[in-house]
């Protein structure tokens, strides 16, 4: 009987840390979003200095120029097919790309965007993601659109990877915002493919995770 009553009081226990730690996470998750567009990497400057390691840097860096593939992407399809979903996002990519920066200067790391102009690139890993892409999106829209639900798989799989790798606060503050919105972008993309008839399998993430994220 005593046996039982240690029992529950840890499993009352367990559960109300649980519920506690994941309201909060909520909290955090959710405020960059309640607020107005581009607050959220203001907020992850107000968090106090960590350690960044080699592979933290690494990943940063890399984020910054994947986000800025989007943008330049997107803008290229605007230009080219002057579909909605593609200005619409490309904005929020630039924010994206700013909201890595904060991270970049906080830690007073050499950021790679030297040069803005578009297709300009430091990884030779994404500058020739960004060609092909590019290559595939001037065939037709729907292509263009499979190709922006393309991206929005890699930056998914890759900031997911990243949130794993980081144990620094405000990197993963930047790093689940900027995930937030490529699960909106993905599914906007999705509609849009829809819409037209087409169909986009995905290429990068496991079939559970994509549907997890086209149901949410
Ligand atoms: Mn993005
Ligand atoms: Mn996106």
């Amino acid at each position: 009987m005593k046996k039982l009553l240690v029992l529950s009081f840890v499993a009352i226990a367990a559960i109300v840390i649980v519920t506690k730690s994941v309201s909060s996470a909520n909290k955090v998750y959710n405020s960059g979003f309640v607020n107005q567009s581009d607050s959220f990497y203001c907020k992850a400057a107000d968090f106090s200095k960590q350690d960044v390691s080699a592979s933290e840097e690494k990943e940063l860096l890399y984020m910054r120029e994947e986000e800025k593939m989007a943008h330049d992407v997107y803008s290229m399809m605007y230009d080219k097919w002057g579909l909605r979903p593609f200005s619409n996002i490309m904005g929020a990519e630039e924010r994206h790309m700013a909201a890595i920066k904060s991270m970049i200067d906080k830690y007073a790391l050499t950021d790679p965007t030297k040069d803005v102009k578009t297709g300009a690139f430091t990884n030779t890993e994404i500058k020739k993601l960004y060609a092909g892409l590019l290559e595939q999106g001037n065939i037709s829209e729907l292509d263009a659109l499979k190709a922006g639900a393309e991206i929005e798989e890699v930056d998914i799989k890759d900031l997911i990877q990243a949130i794993k790798d980081t144990d620094n606060n405000d990197i993963k503050f930047v790093y689940n915002n900027l995930l937030n919105a490529s699960g909106n972008h993905l599914r906007a993309f999705m509609r849009n493919i829809e819409r037209r008839g087409g169909i986009y399998i995905p290429k990068h993430l496991d079939k559970k995770t994509f549907e997890e994220i086209l149901n949410d």
